[in-house]
């Protein structure tokens, strides 16, 4: 079978992703790292692939406020870490957590469609150096 273009590009993004496993690279890094061996890859298509990746549910995209969405190629549920120091996301190996209650949809009028889990702290690394 022949691959076209997209396909070529889709997949070296994706295996790209994959290079930074364990990172949770925001888009601008995969770039970084995509464009070594495309180098006339646009940003735009980095960009917009990995939120169409995300969307089907190929990768994970972490919201992080104020310093952007981060991907992760692992999709199986686990926990995750934003380091207050560094601002890196790490995987945490805790145990699953009982599952959290959801608020009556109808207390404030809100519809409540899913729930977003981060947490904050220091990763192994900074902590090691205080
Ligand atoms: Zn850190
Ligand atoms: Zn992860």
């Amino acid at each position: 079978m022949r691959m076209g273009r997209n396909t070529h590009q889709k997949q070296s993004i994706l295996n790209a992703l994959t290079s930074l496993r364990g990172q949770h690279p925001t888009a601008e890094m995969v770039y970084e790292r995509v464009s070594q061996t495309i180098p006339s890859l646009s940003r735009a298509t980095v960009y917009r692939v990995l939120n169409g990746f995300a969307e089907h549910g190929d990768i994970l995209q972490l919201h992080i406020p104020e310093s952007g969405d981060r991907y992760d190629d692992v999709i199986s549920p686990h926990y995750h870490l934003l380091c207050n120091v560094c601002k890196r996301v790490v995987d945490l190996a805790a145990p699953r957590l009982e599952e959290i209650p959801l608020p009556q949809n109808d207390i404030s009028g809100c519809y409540i469609t899913g729930i977003e889990l981060m947490f904050l702290g220091i990763c192994s690394e900074c902590a090691s150096k205080q």
